[in-house]
Order: structure tokens, then sequence, then C-alpha cells
């Protein structure tokens, strides 16, 4: 899903969708913009892929290992299958581990016996398994981080430089769209309990009801 979905490409739509229900744009709302690139009408949080030549709802990059863009309608699958892939790794680093020290030690102390090419498949097979692990829980930390804090990688970055121009004005940044933790991962993973654990299985679990031209701000939550 997460290689063969359809990032989310915005669809055409009238600007005045993105106006409140009063007819005037909230405290923080930005109003929709022309992507100078495609020259179409992009909502919040939409940029544009240079690689698939097209605008992404909520793009967070585009991921040369899944070969698509990570938009809105495939960034819960996305985490997903770094979680299982890290499961999956983790899984062989564990029970594998005993094959791996085997192989390691002089074949006379071997308590298993191993041929040349097991050694082989088995030192190589472990090796990146672990390196997959490793790689792929500083990158999950990471998007556990924006999941939470309810931004993309392309926002962290925005919300980084502003923090940082605020900080030299004596100012305050807050990020617009972080509605506190709970709401921020179910904006992610749908209205599920986390510890419900549905939200797993996304087949099952209950899907998320952002359209991608609007987003609950904090602002919202004020009035
Ligand atoms: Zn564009
Ligand atoms: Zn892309």
């Amino acid at each position: 899903m997460a290689v063969c979905l359809n990032p989310g490409v915005p669809p055409e739509f009238p600007g005045e969708a993105l106006e409140s229900k009063d007819g005037e744009l909230g405290d923080y709302a930005p109003a929709p913009k022309q992507c100078h690139k495609c020259l179409k009408l992009k909502p919040p949080r939409a940029h544009h892929c240079s690689v698939c030549k097209t605008c992404v709802m909520k793009m967070d990059h585009h991921c040369p290992w899944i070969n698509n863009c990570v938009g809105i309608n495939n960034y819960r699958y996305f985490c997903l299958f770094m979680f299982f892939l890290a499961m999956g790794c983790l899984y062989y680093t564990v029970l594998g581990s005993r094959l791996f020290f085997q192989a390691l030690v002089p074949a006379r102390k071997r308590t298993i016996k191993l041929k040349f090419e097991d050694i082989q498949c088995v030192t190589l097979s472990w090796l990146v398994s672990i390196c997959i692990f490793c790689a792929i829980c500083l990158l999950g930390g990471f998007h556990l981080y924006l999941v939470l804090t309810n931004q993309t990688t392309i926002e962290f970055h925005t919300n980084m430089a502003g923090r940082q121009i605020a900080r030299k004005r004596g100012e305050i940044h807050r990020n617009p769209y972080d509605l506190g933790m709970s709401r921020n991962f179910q904006q992610v993973f749908g209205p599920n309990t986390f510890f419900g654990f549905r939200w797993l299985l996304p087949y099952v679990a209950r899907r998320p009801t952002c359209n991608g031209l609007e987003y609950p701000m904090v602002s919202d939550f004020r009035a």
C-alpha cells in the first residue's frame, strides 16, 4: 500500500472551499496558494514533488526505497511498513544470533555443523538484518516524533527555522497543527485508540477522516 497507493494528489477545488463556515479564515489558516511549478491551487500542507512532478497533500518526502511520495494517503502505511520491517529484522536478529556466533568461532569449537555456504548466508543475512533494524529504528523514532507532534518532515524543517527566528525576537513559535499527542496520532492512524492496537492492522482499523484540503488547528479548539 505504501508503494502502490496514490500519495494524495490534490483534486481541483475552488479556493473558497478552504474558508471556514462563517466565511473567514482562522487566525492561522493559510490561504490556498498556487503552485508555481504545476500552476494548480494547492491546499495547506501540500508541497510539489519534483520527482513525481505533481503537488502532494501533506507531503512528507519522496521515498526512493518505496519509489513513491509519502503523503496523506500512504503515510500510515509507510509508518506501519517501517514498524513491521523493524519487527521482522528484530525477529531474525534474535533467532539467528546463535547461528551467527557459531559461524564466527573456529570449526572445531562449533556445536552446530556449518558448511562454508551456510556460514556465508548466515553472516551476510544477519549483518544485513541488524543494520536495517538499526537504521529503521532511527528513522522510525523520528517519524514517531513527527506523528505525535503533527508535523511532516518538510514542516519539521520549516518549524525549526520558525522557532529560531521567534527565539531571536523573544517570541515562542508554535506548530499550529499540534493538537496534543492523542489527536495528532488519530490524524495519521484514524480514530482508533492507541491501546486498542487496531491501528496496526490497516484493513481492520477505522480510516483517517481528514480530506487533505483542510486540517484542524489549535485555533479551532480555542474557539
Ligand atoms: Zn505543484
Ligand atoms: Zn514524489
